[in-house]
């Protein structure tokens, strides 16, 4: 069980509900970050006494460093600040909560510490799965995720003695916002419209991948690399009431699924307690009033998004890579409200076609190629 914790992104979504855990379950936190949010991350600092705050952004970190002058808290700057943060010898765990790949250098450089990896950045799997997997295995560093889907999935093949006896990886998807509308509908989406997710809280970028459906996308990806599963073994179901959230079939045909209130904090402290569990500050289910479960096919016609990313899940290499930092780059337009919703599907293909995939990807290779797709899908 982890005792002293790391989290990279503690003022998102997941790294709130992450210290949410951690003050109930009386664990420590060695490290805090962030981008620039510094009045929430002071106030999470005080609250939690970490070792060193680092933030991204370095005007931050000077404006943070003069509000904790009173502390002995160390306050670092930049990537940098960043990977210290990753690596603090005094961590046996970190939670990669940032949004997008920025996460990959700063997990990579945890995993080669032998840090157990609470894993919710699924972008830092999705652009440079082979070499995260790879390095995890040679440093001896556990992937724990904190996906719901993928927690669900972990948690559903922890009596599974031989990965040769999965027949098939089956991943829940909540249809987002926009379930059963067609694409002439979801040319006119707004921003605003988009920020509504029927079940889950999270933080905006997600938010919208959510409604494309590239989450699902990224998820299938973040699946094959994190389980070793070829695309043809894993699936996709829509379930409007996001109660089953994720299920494992078996050679058998049995299937085991693990279900609970939609609630992240239940992935984020099996992440922190596995192979334990201790009782933990989320709501039980009721399965009286959850109301019936519902499963339906996902619509790949009106959300391209998803075929997309099957689409690059299929290629391999450094196709992840590209899908991903186009659909960034296209996201923070829409957030932006440059571009419409479905726009992002557009810009995402424009990239995917521009820009050529390699196989065996080095890092710099990944990174070359998410320059080149977030710069084919940024130009008009
Ligand atoms: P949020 O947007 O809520 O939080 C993002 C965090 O990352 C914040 O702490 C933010 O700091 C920090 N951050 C943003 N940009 C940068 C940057 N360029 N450099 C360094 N730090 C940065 O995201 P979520 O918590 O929703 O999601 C985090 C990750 O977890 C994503 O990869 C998402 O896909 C995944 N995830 C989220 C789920 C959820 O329920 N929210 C569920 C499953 C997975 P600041 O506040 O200063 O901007
Ligand atoms: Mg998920």
């Amino acid at each position: 069980m982890s005792s002293r914790i790391s989290i990279l992104g503690s003022t998102g979504s997941i790294g709130r509900q992450s210290l949410d855990v951690i003050a109930a379950c009386g664990m420590q936190v060695a490290a805090l970050t962030a981008n620039s949010s510094v009045e929430l991350v002071e106030r999470q600092a005080r609250q939690f006494n970490p070792e060193l705050v680092a933030m991204m952004d370095e005007q931050a970190a000077a404006d943070l460093r003069v509000r904790l002058a009173d502390t002995q808290i160390r306050v670092a700057g930049g990537m940098e600040g960043l990977i210290e943060a990753a690596t603090l010898p005094s961590a046996d765990t970190v939670i990669t909560a940032v949004v997008g790949m920025v996460g990959l250098k700063p997990t990579l450089a945890a995993i080669r510490e032998g840090k157990r990896i609470a894993l919710a950045n699924k972008e830092t799997l999705v652009c440079a799965g082979e070499l995260v997997m790879a390095a995890a295995q040679e440093y001896g560093a556990e992937i724990v995720p904190v996906d719901s889907e993928h927690s669900a999935l972990f948690q559903s093949m922890q009596g599974c003695r031989d990965r040769g006896e999965v027949k098939r990886l089956i991943l829940t998807a909540s249809g987002g916002p926009f379930f059963g509308w067609k694409r002439e509908d979801l040319e006119g989406v707004t921003l605003e419209k988009a920020l509504k997710h029927p079940n889950w809280s999270m933080g905006a970028k997600i938010t919208v991948d959510s409604a494309t459906l590239m989450n699902k996308g990224l998820e299938f990806i973040e699946a094959m690399h994190l389980y070793h599963m070829p695309p043809e073994k894993i699936s996709i179901v829509v379930h409007r009431e996001s109660i089953v959230h994720s299920l494992v079939e078996y050679c058998d045909n049995a299937v085991i699924a693990q279900l609970g209130s939609p609630d992240m904090r239940i992935p984020i402290q099996y992440a922190l307690t596995w192979p334990s569990r201790i009782p933990g500050p989320a709501d039980p289910l009721d399965l009286l009033t959850c109301g019936p479960l519902t499963f339906a096919q996902p619509d790949l016609e009106s959300f391209p998004c998803l075929p997309m990313a099957l689409n690059a899940a299929r290629i391999g290499g450094t196709a992840g890579a590209i899908l991903n930092g186009a659909n960034e780059a296209a996201v923070g337009l829409f957030l932006k409200e440059k571009i419409g919703f479905m726009d992002i599907p557009r810009r995402v293909a424009r990239a995917m076609e521009k820009v050529a995939p390699i196989q065996s990807p080095t890092l710099e290779d990944v990174l070359q190629a998410d320059r080149e797709a977030r710069r084919a899908a940024l130009t008009e």
